[in-house]
C-alpha cells in the first residue's frame, strides 16, 4: 500500500473516515458526503456472479518442468525441450458448494491449470477424477441441478441426486470413484489431478495422436473418512485452502509427476472402449503412463478475489499441436466454459493479470466493453489492412478430423467392450476390502436417504449390474437402514 493520505476513489484527500457529514451536531445525513455514498455503493457491488459449478476453491502458481522429450508426438513449444519451465496458475475446487461451502467435502475436485506458454495459454481443465458423471453436455444442466439446492426445499435431496444417477447409468463409474476412499481427499496436496478428456497431440509432420493426461501426487494420497470430514468440515470449513497456502507459505511445494497415455490416432477407431468417452478411461495394460515432467506449486496469490475468485480458464485456450477431441462432454465444455467467465467476469476477463499470457501477448482486433483500458491505443481494429500490425499464421493449432453420415442427434458410438457398467466393476474389484466396506457403507447412507422404493432399486442395481458381490452387498446395507 502506498504511503500518503486515505482518498475517495477520485483521489481526492479524505478529512474524516469515521463520522458522516449531517446536518448540524445530531441532525441527518447530508446526501453531499460523497464519501459515504461511494463507500456504501462500492461495498454493494463488491461480489460478482460466483460460479454456477466450482464456485469454492484456492489457487496457487507453478512450475511445470519438461523431463522427457515429447516432440515426436507434439509440436507444442512449452513441451519441447527436456529441461524447459513453464509458468502456472492451478485452482483448485468442489463442484457442488457455494462460495463459503466447506472443503472437506464428499465431492469431486476441480483441477483447473492454466500454464502461460510464450504461444498462449494452454488451459487444461480437469479434475481429480480420470472420468466424469455423464458423457454428453446436453445432460450437463440436468446433472448439475441434481447436485444443487432443490428449488423448493433449498437443499441438496438425496431423491434428486440418486432419482438421477439411477436413471443415468453411465455416472456408474465416476459415483463408484467419488464413494471410494478417494472421494474426499485429505487436502489439494494428496490428490492426483486428471485431464480427464481425451485430447490431440500433432507433431511437425501432421500426425496426430490421442492423448490423456495424469498428475499424480508426490506427496503420497491422503483421504478422509466420512467420520473425519464431517468433523473436519465443521471445524475448520477453510481446511484445503489453509493447508495449500500454509505448505507454500513454509516452502514445502507440493509437486506432482505428469504422465501421460498416447493413442495413436489409427487405433481409435476400433479400440475396445470408446476413447472418446468421458466416462472411461483407457486402461493402463493398454496405453501404459509415460512420464512426461514435473509440476511444482510454489508461489501463492495476493489477492484470492482478483486472482483465484477471478481466475478464468477454458478447455478451449489450445497451443499449437494441441487441439480437442471429438469428446461430446469436451466439445461442449469448449463453449460453456468461455461464455461462463463472459458472463460472471466480463468481455474483458482475458486482460486480467491472472489470466493474461504472461509469456507473449495477445494480438487481437477485439475492442471497448465494460472495463476496456485501452492497451491498444489508436492501432487499427480491423484485418486486413495496410498499416501493419497482427496477421493470420494459415496453420491450425490442431489437425482436422474425417467425419461421415448425417447430421442428427447421435449417441456416441458405441466399442466392442463399452457397457456403462464394466470399468465401475474393475474399480470395484481392485478396492481392497477396507474400502469395498467403506465405499458400500457410504453409498448405503445416502442411498437409504431416498424417499422411495423405485428411486433406490433403480441405484443399487447400477452397481449389481457393475460387480455381483458389490449389488449384494449394497442391497443389504440399504435394507438395514431402511428396514
Ligand atoms: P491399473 O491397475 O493399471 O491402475 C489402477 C488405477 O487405479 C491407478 O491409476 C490407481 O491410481 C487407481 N486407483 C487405485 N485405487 C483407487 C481408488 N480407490 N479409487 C480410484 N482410483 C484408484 O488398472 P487400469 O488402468 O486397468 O484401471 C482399473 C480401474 O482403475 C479403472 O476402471 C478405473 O476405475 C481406475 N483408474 C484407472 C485409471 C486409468 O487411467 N487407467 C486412472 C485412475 C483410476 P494410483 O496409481 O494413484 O494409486
Amino acid at each position: 500500500m502506498t504511503q500518503g493520505p486515505l482518498t475517495t476513489e477520485a483521489g481526492a484527500p479524505v478529512a474524516d473516515n469515521q463520522n458522516s457529514e449531517t446536518a448540524g451536531v445530531g441532525g441527518p445525513v447530508l446526501v453531499q458526503d460523497q464519501l459515504l455514498l461511494e463507500k456504501l455503493a462500492h461495498f454493494n457491488r463488491e461480489r460478482i456472479p460466483e460460479r454456477v459449478v466450482h464456485a469454492r476453491g484456492a489457487g496457487a502458481y507453478g512450475t511445470f518442468t519438461v523431463t522427457r522429450d515429447v516432440s515426436q508426438w507434439t509440436r507444442a513449444k512449452f513441451l519441447s525441450e527436456v529441461g524447459k519451465e513453464t509458468e502456472t496458475f492451478l485452482r483448485f475446487s468442489t463442484v457442488a458448494g457455494n462460495l463459503g461451502a466447506a472443503d472437506a467435502v464428499r465431492d469431486p475436485r476441480g483441477w483447473a491449470l492454466k500454464f502461460y506458454t510464450e504461444e498462449g495459454n494452454y488451459d487444461l481443465v480437469g479434475n481429480n477424477t480420470p472420468v466424469f458423471f455423464i458423457k454428453d453436455a446436453i445432460k450437463f444442466p440436468d446433472f448439475i441441478h441434481t447436485q444443487k439446492r432443490d428449488p423448493y426445499t433449498g437443499s441438496q435431496e438425496a431423491d434428486n441426486v440418486w432419482d438421477f444417477w439411477g436413471l443415468s447409468p453411465e455416472s456408474t463409474h465416476q459415483v463408484t470413484w467419488l464413494f471410494g476412499d478417494r472421494g474426499i481427499p485429505a487436502s489439494y496436496r494428496h490428490m492426483n489431478g486428471y485431464g480427464s478428456h481425451t485430447f490431440q497431440w500433432n507433431n511437425e509432420a501432421g500426425e496426430v495422436f490421442w492423448v490423456k493426461y495424469h498428475f499424480k501426487t508426490d506427496q503420497g494420497i491422503k483421504n478422509l473418512t466420512q467420520d473425519e470430514a464431517n468433523r473436519l468440515a465443521g471445524e475448520d470449513p477453510d481446511s484445503h485452502q489453509r493447508d495449500l497456502r500454509e505448505a507454500i507459505e513454509r516452502g514445502d511445494f507440493p509437486s506432482w509427476t505428469v504422465q501421460v497415455q498416447i493413442m495413436p490416432a489409427a487405433d481409435a477407431a476400433n479400440y475396445r472402449f470408446n476413447p472418446f468417452d468421458l466416462t472411461k478411461v483407457w486402461p493402463h495394460e493398454d496405453y501404459p503412463p509415460i512420464e512426461i515432467g514435473k509440476l511444482e506449486l510454489n508461489r501463492n496469490p495476493e489477492n484470492i478475489f482478483a486472482e483465484v475468485e477471478q481466475s478464468i480458464f477454458s478447455p478451449a485456450h489450445f497451443v499449437p499441436g494441441i487441439g480437442p477431441s471429438p469428446d461430446k462432454m469436451l466439445q461442449g465444455r469448449l463453449f460453456a466454459y468461455g461464455d461462463a467467465h463472459r458472463y460472471r467476469v466480463g468481455i474483458n476477463a482475458d486482460h486480467l493479470p491472472v489470466n493474461r499470457p504472461h509469456a507473449t501477448e495477445a494480438r487481437t482486433h477485439s475492442r471497448d466493453g465494460f472495463l476496456y483500458d485501452g492497451r491498444h491505443k489508436g492501432a487499427k481494429n480491423y484485418e486486413p489492412n495496410s498499416f501493419g500490425g497482427p496477421h493470420q499464421t494459415d496453420r491450425p493449432l490442431w489437425v482436422g478430423s474425417a467425419v461421415t453420415g448425417a447430421t442428427g442427434d447421435h449417441a456416441a458410438p458405441s466399442h466392442a467392450e463399452d457397457s456403462d457398467f464394466v470399468q465401475a466393476g474393475t474399480l470395484y474389484r481392485l478396492m481392497s476390502e477396507g474400502e469395498k466396506g467403506r465405499l458400500v457403507e457410504n453409498l448405503a447412507g445416502f442411498i437409504a436417504k431416498v424417499s422411495r422404493d423405485d428411486i433406490a432399486e433403480r441405484a443399487i442395481d447400477n452397481f449389481r449390474q457393475a460387480d455381483g458381490d458389490f449389488g449384494k452387498r449394497l442391497e443389504a446395507a440399504v435394507q438395514a437402514l431402511r428396514g
